[in-house]
């Protein structure tokens, strides 16, 4: 990709461009044997992400590493009491884990190493919160289940992450270990994705333009 020129209002992203990001995550994490057991995607962003990355983790005779989605909407909150200072975002869940589905076909996420994805990194608020919430989940489940001594090691993967201060902080040891992975850095600048273009073809044309083929 092609650092944003000054003149650049948004920075267009071609499917292929996708693919390729994917492609090269998926080889950076099997070279690192940092494979995931199980995705969470989070929706919308993180379903076409996740479904690419899973046709390139997986090797030849292996099993589909299975995709879980979330749903989580960000929306203007105004806090308990209303003064312009509490105005925020505010994560709302439309869709969790069915752990009932997942322990009868999976044995509990316990253990496993999960991949959080989404398409994009902006003020780290969506990926905090699907983090912080998974982690608990698991955690509960352990105690319950008497395997609170397995480890169970998250990862994150985003197409972009954007350079600006970010409302949240990810775990130190998530950051330094390589276990947050975004394909590429960019600046903060709205970013199209392909699959909100009405015209494709003219998508397509600026993300090339712009060298996001
Ligand atoms: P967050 O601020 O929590 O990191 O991002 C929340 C969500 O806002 C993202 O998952 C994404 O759906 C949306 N978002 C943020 N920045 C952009 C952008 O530049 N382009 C698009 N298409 N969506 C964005």
């Amino acid at each position: 990709m092609t650092a944003a020129a000054p003149e650049v209002k948004k920075l267009y992203i071609s499917y292929n461009n996708i693919h390729k990001l994917c492609q090269e995550t998926a080889e950076k994490l099997k070279a690192e044997s940092n494979k995931p057991d199980i995705i969470i995607a989070i929706g919308g962003g993180g379903f076409i992400p996740a479904r690419i990355l899973r046709s390139f983790i997986r090797e030849q005779g292996e099993k589909n590493i299975p995709i879980q989605a979330i749903g989580l909407s960000l929306y203007e909150s105004m806090g308990n009491n209303s003064t312009i200072d509490t105005i925020g975002k505010e994560v709302v869940r439309t869709q969790w884990l069915d752990f009932g589905a997942i322990d009868k076909h999976f044995d509990t996420l316990i253990g496993k190493k999960i991949l959080i994805v989404d398409e994009v990194d902006d003020t780290r608020t969506t990926l905090y919160y699907a983090l912080t919430e998974l982690k608990k989940d698991v955690r509960n489940q352990a105690i319950k289940l008497g395997r609170s001594d397995e480890k169970t090691i998250f990862s994150v993967f985003v197409l972009h992450n954007k350079d600006k201060p970010k409302k949240e902080d990810l775990p130190k040891e998530l950051m330094d270990s390589g276990r947050y992975l975004a394909a590429r850095t960019v600046p903060d600048i709205w970013i199209a994705y392909p699959w909100d273009a009405s015209d494709i073809d003219y998508h397509t044309e600026m993300a090339k333009t712009q060298g996001n083929i």
